[in-house]
């Protein structure tokens, strides 16, 4: 058996375990996820373990999981939903998150998950952009953030508000799942039918709404083993939010295909409970992002030293490029390295993995995937010209996994503009070195170019945060009449130093050391916090535009903030 996914017609995948999806020319991801595993005898087998805000712990087996899903997709069909509708949810990491993805999917409707702290506008323009049918939410983010403009969204026939109580125009959900039958034939959705809707984190403009399809489902289950080292029984937390593609792809639907355990934890980042809950919970594989990994490192080796690591298996990080510092740093803290992988919204799932078992470069993504072709290109006004290895240009893609988004929604012309001959072009740029390994270089539209060098904000953040003092840094490049561009670094610190002119200049000349004169920022200024979308990414346009007064441009995933 070869370890790539084979595909043997439109709607039919086999995967290197030689499960087949999509036998009978229909596809469903939530009965890939539950149903399936619940026909084969695992029932009773643990899909979730759920860690509320308040400490309390609930586990939830695939049968029960799977009953909840269903009997919230008879909720839907009992309002007339029907396959194809547009559905929004908006509510924190509870269990009627997780039945409602599911459910949804079970009954063929389109599934998007929003992040439940999004402002009213940000809310309104994705479900605008969306066509919203139905909307499953609280009382209070409804009363807060959607009744205000519900009745300019004609699109939107029903509102779904969990609990026992419903505002005006709503329907308590509760006691309409408590009535619904716990069993539902799952709709019989074809491999290429739309399934899940993604707003990508908008750390480069505007979001766009990447549209996935059911068939996905193959490709998660593949690269959730490969990648991830999921596989029965494995306790699993991934710390990503579903209003995150990650949170989605790889927080529901790999680890329930893989028919993992996982962890769902309600509360946001804090470093003793996170320690805590993998210690308890004996978390096997932990897949998180370099914002909490910085958080951690920020707290100190000493903060980990009383937890007790010794399930962890495989840890590994994805959203922004991981420091070798980071890497590093937990090797000694947990024994191993968190291993980086690269993907976005856009192609649905991990592309570029260091997968289990293989040397770490600390810095480098990776390698690409079984089944997934990615080189290294340079726009040309004659078409693409590969690069050799060692060269910096921009990270393309062979289309054609399946989990690959099939549109942007309402922008066609726009999804269009990411092929150029046959490729995918990802819009960042990277360097692929003699052994095969990718090192990402930065976005395109954040290189900077000084004295005739291109340098990736990436490479300069990587040697600043190396200085003891430095927890984070966001660099970006500004217009220079003599060398075209300078570079300069906005950073924070770490506990215990305090910003002075002499740790300014003790830090570039750190950095000076590390990158030579002509990388090296020109000015660092401190700053408590930087500009980070919600899903954790620094938002360095933002630092840009404010620095050069320019307009902020959308700012609807801007979580924190310091101007
Ligand atoms: P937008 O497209 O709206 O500007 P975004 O690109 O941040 O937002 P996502 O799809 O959530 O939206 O993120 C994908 C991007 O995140 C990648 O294109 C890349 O720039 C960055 N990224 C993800 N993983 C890594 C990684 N391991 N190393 C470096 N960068 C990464
Ligand atoms: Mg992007």
């Amino acid at each position: 058996m070869t370890d790539t996914m084979t595909r043997d017609r439109v709607g039919q995948f086999t995967d290197p375990s030689g499960r087949t999806f999509g036998e009978d020319g229909t596809l469903n991801i939530a009965y890939e996820a539950l149903d399936r595993h619940v026909e084969d005898g695992h029932g009773t087998e643990i899909a979730m373990i759920w860690l509320g805000k308040d400490d309390t712990r609930q586990e939830i087996s695939y049968s029960d999981l799977s009953a909840m899903a269903s009997r919230f997709a008879n909720v839907l069909t009992s309002h007339g939903c029907a396959p194809g509708d547009s559905l929004f949810a908006l509510m924190g990491r509870v269990p009627e998150l997780y039945a409602t993805a599911l459910g949804a999917l079970k009954a063929g409707a389109v599934f998007t998950p929003l992040f439940s702290a999004f402002g009213p506008e940000p809310i309104r323009t994705r479900m605008e952009i969306g066509d919203a049918k139905v909307l499953v939410t609280t009382a209070s983010i409804y009363n807060r953030k959607i009744a205000p403009w519900r009745d300019d969204l004609p699109s939107l026939k029903l509102v779904l508000i969990l609990g026992d109580e419903a505002p005006d125009g709503c329907v308590a959900l509760a006691p309409a799942m408590a009535a619904a039958a716990p069993e539902f034939t799952v709709a019989k959705t074809a491999p290429e039918d739309p399934a899940l809707i993604h707003f990508t984190s908008g750390t480069t403009g505007k979001p766009k709404g990447a549209v996935h399809v059911h068939g996905a489902v193959a490709y998660h289950a593949f690269s959730g083993r490969h990648a991830l080292d999921l596989n029965p029984g494995t306790i699993y937390w991934c710390t990503a939010d579903p209003g995150w593609v990650t949170g989605t792809s790889y927080g529901i639907i790999a680890p329930l295909v893989n028919r993992v355990t996982m962890i769902v934890d309600e509360a946001e980042f804090d470093l003793e409970r996170w320690y805590g809950i993998v210690e308890r919970e004996a978390v096997q594989v932990w897949y998180s992002a370099p914002t909490a990994i910085r958080m951690m490192m920020r707290a100190g080796a000493e903060a980990a030293k009383p937890f007790d690591f010794s399930a962890l298996r495989f840890l590994a990080s994805v959203g922004e490029p991981l420091n070798p510092e980071a890497v590093i740093w937990s090797e000694q803290v947990f024994g191993q390295p968190f291993h980086d992988n690269w993907w976005q919204t856009e192609t649905g799932g991990i592309m570029i993995a260091n997968c289990p078992g293989e040397t770490v470069k600390p810095g480098s993504m990776g390698k690409p995937l079984p089944g997934i072709t990615a080189g290294i290109v340079d726009r040309t006004d004659a078409g693409l010209r590969e690069l050799p290895d060692g060269e910096i240009g921009e990270l393309a893609l062979r289309p054609g996994w399946p989990s690959m988004m099939r549109t942007y929604l309402h922008e066609q012309a726009r999804y269009d503009k990411c092929f150029v001959d046959g490729r995918y072009l990802s819009g960042d740029l990277a360097m692929r070195d003699a052994e095969g390994y990718f090192w990402f270089v930065g976005r395109a539209d954040d290189l900077i170019k000084t004295s005739g060098h291109l340098i990736g904000p990436f490479e300069v953040e990587s040697a600043l945060i190396e200085h003891e003092a430095v927890a984070e840094a966001g660099v970006i490049g500004l217009p220079d009449e003599t060398a075209g561009e300078v570079v300069k670094a906005y950073v924070t610190l770490n506990p215990g130093f305090g910003s002075s002119r002499a740790l300014e200049r003790e830090i570039r000349g750190h950095a000076r050391k590390k990158l030579g004169p002509a990388v090296a920022p020109r000015e660092i200024v401190f700053r408590t916090t930087l500009p980070k979308t919600r899903s954790g990414k620094i938002m360095r346009r933002l630092l840009k535009a404010r620095e050069l007064g320019l307009p902020e441009g959308d700012i609807s995933t801007l979580e924190t903030d310091e101007t």
